[in-house]
C-alpha cells in the first residue's frame, strides 16, 4: 500500500501531522487498551484513516470515536476496528469476508494482514466511495460488493475469517455456513438494538461452533434477510452510534 506522501516527496506538513496523530492514536487508544497483536498494530500504523473520511471531517481522523460518513452510517472507532481484527486471530494470508464495508477503512486494515478481503455493503453510494478510497491507496486485494451481506457472499466461500460491522439479532446461518472449519467469525449480536454483545464463533466441525462473549458494544443495525428488517427498527436509535 502506498503511504501518504510516499509517491510525492517531500512529505507535506499535513501528511506529517496525520502520521504523528496516527502514532499517538496507536499508543493511547489501541495499545493502552490492551490490543497487543503486532500484525494488528502494524496494520493500524499502515492505513491512513483520513483517506476514508469526507473532506469536512478529515481533521478528526484520529479522534477516539466513530464519525459520520453519510447515508446515516459511520466509520468505526479505531479501537473497535483493532479489537475486532485482533479477535479474528489472523496470522497473515487468509481469505476474509467483511460485512458492512462502510467507508472501507476496516477492509484496508484487514487487507494489510490477510491475503485478500471480500467486503459487502448494503448501500450502493457507500460501496462506491469505499471502492474508490481503497483504489486510491493502491489496494488490489480487496473486492467491494454492493448487496445484502446478512446472507454473506457465497461466491467466495469458504472464508477463514468473517467480521460483521453491524449488529444483528443473531449470527446469520448463511455466515456460519460460509465459514471454513477452523475459521473465526466476529460479530455484534443482541435482541436489543441499543446494545449488543461482541461474540466470536470458531467453527470446530461441520456442525460444531465454539461460542465466546468478548465484550459489550453498540453498533448500527445489520439490515437484511438474516438481520433486522426495516419494520423491526426502533425509531429512536440514533443513526451512526457505535461504542464499546
Ligand atoms: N467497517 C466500516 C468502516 O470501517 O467504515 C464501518 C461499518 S458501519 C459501522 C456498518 C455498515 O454496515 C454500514 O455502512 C451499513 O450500511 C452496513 N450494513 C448494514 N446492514 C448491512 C447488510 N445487510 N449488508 C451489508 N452491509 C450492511
Amino acid at each position: 500500500m502506498a503511504s501518504p506522501g510516499s509517491e510525492h516527496p517531500p512529505v507535506s506538513d499535513d501528511a506529517t501531522s496525520f502520521n504523528a496523530r496516527r502514532e499517538s492514536m496507536i499508543a493511547q487508544q489501541i495499545s493502552a487498551r490492551g490490543v497487543r497483536d503486532p500484525l494488528v498494530l502494524a496494520a493500524m500504523r499502515r492505513v491512513p484513516r483520513e483517506a476514508f473520511l469526507p473532506e469536512r471531517t478529515r481533521d478528526l481522523a484520529y479522534d477516539d470515536s466513530p464519525l459520520p460518513i453519510g447515508c446515516g452510517q459511520t466509520i468505526s472507532q479505531p479501537y473497535i476496528v483493532a479489537a475486532m481484527v485482533e479477535a479474528l486471530q489472523l496470522k497473515g494470508g487468509e481469505h476474509v469476508l467483511e460485512i458492512g464495508a462502510g467507508s472501507g477503512y476496516a477492509a484496508a486494515v484487514l487487507a494489510a494482514i490477510a491475503g485478500d478481503v471480500v467486503t459487502v455493503e448494503r448501500i450502493g453510494a457507500l460501496a462506491d466511495k469505499a471502492a474508490a478510497a481503497l483504489a486510491s491507496l493502491g489496494l488490489r486485494n480487496v473486492q467491494v460488493h454492493q448487496g445484502d451481506g446478512s446472507r454473506g457472499w457465497p461466491e467466495g466461500a469458504p472464508y477463514e475469517a468473517i467480521v460483521v460491522a453491524a449488529g444483528g439479532p443473531q449470527v446469520p446461518e448463511s455466515l456460519k455456513a460460509q465459514l471454513a472449519i477452523g475459521g473465526r467469525l466476529v460479530m455484534p449480536v443482541g435482541s436489543d438494538q441499543q446494545a449488543q454483545r461482541l461474540v466470536r464463533l470458531t467453527r470446530t466441525g461441520d456442525r460444531d461452533f465454539r461460542f465466546e462473549h468478548l465484550s459489550d458494544v453498540r453498533f448500527v443495525p445489520l439490515i437484511g434477510d438474516e438481520g433486522w428488517t426495516a419494520s423491526d427498527l426502533d425509531q429512536d436509535v440514533p443513526a451512526g452510534t457505535e461504542s464499546t
